[in-house]
């Protein structure tokens, strides 16, 4: 049997409808082949203009490219406004039954809304109006299906949140608004469990051409929710399918973002920064490489250029992995050969690895910026 000829690729990105949120030069596209983005939701009261900012800032900073926060009360409503002009990037008002919000934001200047128009049927006209409104400010709105509150209709039809009971409520959500040729639209699908909300993905991404907001709701707190959402949005992404994700954690936002961003980077979606290449340890590691290994990524932290660094424990596979990185140690008898760039550049005592790989790795960015 021969190896197969598999390319080491994703699948194509599914085509999708492209979105444009907001209208100045903080403007994200999403969908129609734009980079996936990455998005995180604020955790501040959002009337509290000061503290809402200051944590958008936060997010802008760790690498966030859209932020939507909550507008349960009139007051952040009437935030809006200031937080939409001062923002770095686009906002989204999170919007739950109430219209008069929809016009709010609109009018605001966000760069989209999250509203579900299922929620405010009963006023049809305000979907109308809302249709017009957000046609005439060319701002889009996502449609948010969750598991927990999913509409009583289709849980009693489907008896509980199955992918098909989330993509029949998205689909209807949507035909509200294209009733009224409304149809800048992106859509998500959430669930708890990866598979069911794999499953809704793919039907939903194969029933509709809208873009999809990828999202493991209520995944937990970090690292269980990490792992879910890795999975489950890896899943997605490689089969093509999801056009901005939101990593949803019992953390701070910020962390949300990053690990957002760690998965497009580990797919390939987005050019990777600093990559720490460390090997787990065993029993002929010479050195502590956990702690030469936490040690240099945290004096590498908020590197903006592209570096692969690998920290290895002993000979084994140490120097053939330090020579493949931009820049590498491969210890052994209290002692750290530094590679750059496939070539050993100095020996040192375990003392100096840390430092030396830091001066190293300065200097290669350095000389990356200057390019
Ligand atoms: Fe063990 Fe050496 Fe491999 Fe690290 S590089 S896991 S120490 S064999």
């Amino acid at each position: 049997l021969g190896i197969p000829q598999i390319p080491p690729t994703l699948a194509p990105r599914r085509v999708s409808r492209q979105l444009k949120l907001g209208h100045d030069d903080r403007a994200v596209l999403v969908g129609g082949g734009a980079p996936v983005s990455v998005q995180s939701m604020t955790t501040t009261v959002t009337a509290d203009v000061n503290a809402t900012l200051q944590q958008i800032a936060e997010l802008t900073a760790s690498g966030c490219q859209i932020v939507r926060v909550a507008v349960p009360s009139a007051d952040d409503a009437e935030a809006l406004p200031q937080i939409a002009r001062k923002s770095q990037i686009p906002v989204i008002a999170d919007i739950h039954f109430q219209p008069r919000y929809v016009f709010a934001a609109i009018d605001a200047g966000c760069a989209a809304v999250r509203v579900n128009p299922g929620n405010i049927k009963e006023f049809d006209d305000k979907v109308a109006e809302i249709a017009k409104a957000a046609a005439d400010a060319q701002v889009p709105i996502r449609i948010g299906v969750n598991a927990g509150s999913l509409d009583k209709r289709l849980l009693a039809k489907h008896g509980s949140a199955t992918p098909d009971a989330l993509v029949e409520s998205a689909l209807w959500e949507c035909s509200l608004f294209e009733e009224h040729g409304f149809r800048d639209i992106k859509i998500s699908v959430k669930h708890h469990d990866p598979v069911v909300m794999v499953s809704a993905y793919r039907k939903l991404a194969a029933a509709c051409d809208y873009p999809l907001h990828l999202g493991v709701t209520e995944a937990g707190p970090f690292f269980q929710g990490t792992v879910k959402s890795s999975v489950a949005f890896g899943v997605l992404l490689a089969e093509g399918i999801g056009d901005t994700i939101r990593v949803s954690l019992s953390a701070p936002p910020a962390e949300e973002a990053k690990v957002g961003i760690a998965i497009l980077e580990s797919l390939n979606l987005r050019q990777r920064r600093l990559e720490i290449v460390s090997c787990p340890s065993c029993g002929r590691a010479q050195v502590d490489v956990y702690k030469l290994a936490e040690e240099v990524t945290a004096g590498l932290d908020g590197l903006e250029v592209p570096l692969r660094v690998a920290v290895m424990g002993c000979v084994v596979n140490g120097p053939g992995e330090a020579r493949d990185a931009d820049l590498g140690v491969a210890s052994g008898n209290g002692k750290g050969q530094i590679f750059v760039k496939g070539k050993v550049v100095a020996t040192v005592p375990e003392s100096k690895i840390v430092e030396t790989l830091i001066d190293e790795a300065m200097r290669l960015a350095e000389e990356a910026g200057d390019e």
